[in-house]
This record gives structure tokens, sequence and C-alpha cells, in this order.
């Protein structure tokens, strides 16, 4: 078995009351950190811990919190960024849905850490379910004095306020978040200056995932160095993995990082296999924005070495910049599914969810999913495929926000690796809306 350090009480009735929080050693981060250590020794154990940022970019965490400014008399803000919204990504609500307290602790230890005496946690706004339980969460720790003015008598002083989300993708994007924050349209900035110079109300703001923020408190509770010893390489740690598709268990895991994705998908500690007894064809291993891999490069990578669910293992073979670990949305696609349909669904995702305000973005996006909708369709000519493919690349790197790269990855690396599935709904155009094509490629 793993080990868990998020979800090892999950199952514990009423872990998210803050009494059963409390029983299980919640809190005990909070105590060490206020009582005995200073913010600089909390920054120095999360950059020893080589945590990442687990909301998919994943950015050292240490060296996030090592660039926020400091200028003499203006205040500094700790975002937490639940506003999940990648397709294929569900675990942040998870946690937050029932073990809520895990991340107002991280809270308060990150808030610490950087000297925000304010902070706030901006949640999707079609998760009312769990606005309610952080709102009710942060209620009773304010009411155990493990929030408000003089925390434990340490003369730290923090309150946390909720943010509903504004209603869209872009909105989880951090400067669009910020701007949300603020009462304006969710529009990313462009970037530099980062939000650890320039932020909420144009003051130094550290923006993390909550999973990032809930992964302080075993971090303070153990030390930096225990926590590195989980993982390899660049990737330490464990993981809380979107599993979903065509599994025989999907859900929510905590995985330790290295651990082979073959084991992943088919043993019966996590995803027991492939639902019904069909073939894996395909794997997203980070949410919509990666890449695509077909199930050949899934449990081996172009080298032949075991694939491994870290972020250095999880790339497509240098074929983009980013990690196709992302977000840990994975999502199977059997035997049966069409990887042309599969696309053009996320490239309307994405056309949809783009903020308009670049070129390239804005209407490459749209070109995209009606090329991928006239080849689906079976009304598509070979030379559209090259047409596809221009544009993805003219999206790449030129635009103000990753929304631009996140829609045109996916069609890069699905033309990259089932070209010949694209052909042969151009070429098979009766017989494409059967759509059960697609075992050549193992
Ligand atoms: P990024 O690589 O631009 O930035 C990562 C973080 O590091 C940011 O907080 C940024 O401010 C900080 N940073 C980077 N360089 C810095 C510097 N020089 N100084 C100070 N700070 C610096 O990526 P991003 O825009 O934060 O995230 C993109 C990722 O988000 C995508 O890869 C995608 O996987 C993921 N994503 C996740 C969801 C979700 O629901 N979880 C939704 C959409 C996208
Ligand atoms: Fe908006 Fe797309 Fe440009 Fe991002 S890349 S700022 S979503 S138009």
């Amino acid at each position: 078995m793993g080990r868990k350090l998020l979800l090892e009480h999950i199952h514990v009735p009423g872990i998210n009351t803050l009494a059963v929080y409390r029983e299980k050693g919640g809190y005990r981060a909070v105590e060490k950190a206020l009582k005995t250590m200073s913010p600089e020794d909390v920054v120095e154990e999360v950059k020893k811990s080589g945590l990442r940022g687990r909301g998919g970019a994943g950015f050292p965490t240490g060296m996030k919190w090592s660039f926020l400014a400091k200028p003499e008399g203006v205040p500094r803000y700790l975002v937490c960024n639940g506003d999940e919204s990648e397709p294929g990504t569900f675990k942040d609500r998870y946690l937050m849905n029932n073990i809520p307290h895990a991340l107002i602790e991280g809270m308060i230890v990150s808030s610490y850490a950087l000297g925000a005496n304010t902070s706030y946690i901006y949640i999707r706004g079609e998760m009312m379910p769990q606005i309610r339980i952080i709102e009710n969460a942060i209620q009773e720790a304010k009411a155990a004095g493990w929030l408000g003015k003089n925390i434990l008598g340490t003369g730290y002083d923090l309150e946390i306020y909720v943010q509903p989300g504004g209603g869209a993708y872009i909105c989880g994007e951090e400067t669009a978040l910020l701007e949300s924050l603020e009462g304006k349209r969710g529009n990313p900035r462009i970037k530099p200056p980062f939000p650890a110079v320039a932020g909420l109300y144009g003051c130094p703001t550290v923006v993390n995932n909550v999973e990032s923020i809930a992964a302080t408190v075993p971090i303070v509770n153990d030390g930096g160095e225990e926590y590195a010893k989980i993982g390899i390489e660049r990737s330490t740690g464990t993981k809380l993995i979107s599993a979903s598709g065509n599994l025989v268990k999907p859900g929510v895991y905590e995985i330790e990082m290295g651990l082979p994705v073959e084991e992943f998908i088919f043993s019966d500690e996590y995803c027991g296999g492939i639902a019904n007894g069909k073939r894996l064809k395909a794997v997203v291993a980070g949410g919509s924005s990666v890449p695509i891999l077909p199930a050949n490069l899934i449990t081996k990578t172009i080298n032949g070495n075991p694939r491994l669910m870290t972020y250095e293992s999880l790339a497509d073979g240098g074929f983009v910049s980013g990690t196709a670990m992302g977000s840990g949305g994975f999502i199977a696609f059997d035997e049966d599914q069409c990887i042309v349909r599969n696309t053009w669904n996320y490239t309307r995702f994405y056309r949809h969810e783009s903020c308009g305000q670049c070129s390239p973005c804005r209407e490459g996006t749209g070109w995209m999913e009606k090329l991928l909708y006239k080849i689906e369709s079976g009304n598509g000519s070979l030379a559209d495929i090259d047409l596809l493919w221009d544009i993805q690349r003219r999206i790449e790197g030129n635009t103000i926000c990753p929304l631009g790269d996140a829609a045109a990855w996916p069609v890069a690396a699905a033309i990259r690796h089932f070209r010949d599935e694209f052909e042969w709904h151009i070429l098979n155009p009766g017989e494409s809306q059967q759509r059960n094509y697609g075992l050549a490629h193992y």
C-alpha cells in the first residue's frame, strides 16, 4: 500500500468536523509552525520538501514562495485556487468536501509562512456544497481560536474569506482569478509581473492550488526532508489523481509519486483495469490540457523504460514543453473510443472558454473546432489535417495565458499519435460514424 498523507483518514466518520479532525492529529502543524518555527523556517521546509504546484504547472512551491516581494508597509496575500475546472480533474473538490480542515490548516500554515494576515479561498462558483463546507469549517476553526486575532497567543492574526468563482474556466488561470477576486471580468493579465510581485490589488500575492496548500500540513508535521523521501527525483511526495473514463474503479486516489502508470491502471489497489474487459487505447494523464498518449506509450516511454507517475516521466517525448502529469486528471480511453471525436469535444470546450483577448486563441480554437467537426462527420479532406496542424502550431506560445497552449496540445498530440484515425474518417466518410476504428497502434 502506498503512503497516504492527505487521504489517510478519509474514511473516518466525522472527519469533516473539527472535533474528529483534531482527534486524528489535526492542527498539530499550526501549533508547531506558529509556536516553534519562524515564517522563514516554514518556507525552508517547503523548499526542502521539493513540493511542486499541484494545480497543473508543477512549479516548485518553495521557490514561488521565496519570490514573494516584501515591500515595507504593503500587505501580502495568499490566495487558494479552488476553481478546479479542468475537464477530468475533481480531486480538489473531493478534498474540500471530505476533509475541509486539511485545507484550512494548510491555509493557516502557509499564510503564516508568507506573512499574510488576510487570505482568500476562491472556489468554483458551481461548487456550492463545497463553498458551504469550507465556510462552515472556517467558522468552526475561528470559534476554536485557530483563526482571528492573536492565534494561540502568538500575536499572529489571520482572517480567511471564501469567494465563489465567476463561473468561467478561465477564472482558474491565476491572474484571471485575481481580476475576478477584485470584482472585475476574469481576463488573464500579461506576466510578468508575476503575482508574487504585483498580485491582488497590486500587492505581492501567492496563488496556490488547494492540494498544494493542504500538502504543507504533512511537510510541517514531518519535515521537508521526510516528504522528499517519497517519490523520485524532482517529483516528490504524494499526489491526488482524479481517475475517470473506461476504468473498472474510477475515483480519487492518493499515489506516491513514481508509481508505474501500468500499476495505477491495472492493479486492484487503484483503478482495477479497463472496464468491460476492453483493451486500453489511450490515456490523457493530466486533465484535458495535456497531450493524449497511446497505450503503447503510456506503459512505456519512447526509450522503453516503464512510464511512471512523475512530472518527468509523463512527458510526451519532448514533443511539447509541458508535463503530461498536469493536474492529475487521468482519463482512460478504451478501444471503442474515437480520438477525433474526443479531440473535437475538447476543442469545443476551449473555444467556448476562450476569453477572446488574443487572436490566435480566439480565432484558432474556433477554426480547429470547425475542422475537427468536418473530419469527424465524414466531410473532411486530407488537406484539413495539415491545416489543423498548422493552426495549432500558430497558437502554441503566442498567447497571453496557457489556455491557448492547452487548446493546441491535445490537437497536436492526437494528430501525431492517431493520424491514421483522422485519415480513416476522411477516406471512409460513410463508415466514419461507426467509430470502432483504432487498434492499429498496438
Ligand atoms: P505557469 O507555469 O505560468 O506558472 C506556474 C506558477 O509559477 C504561477 O503561480 C506563476 O505565477 C509562478 N511563476 C512562474 N515563474 C515565475 C517567476 N519568474 N516569478 C514568480 N512566479 C513565477 O503556469 P500556470 O498558468 O500557473 O498554470 C498552467 C497549468 O494549469 C496548466 O499546465 C494546466 O495543467 C493547469 N490547469 C489546471 C486547471 C485545474 O482545474 N486544476 C485548470 C486549467 C489549467
Ligand atoms: Fe484569453 Fe485565450 Fe488569450 Fe488566454 S490565451 S488570454 S483565454 S484569448
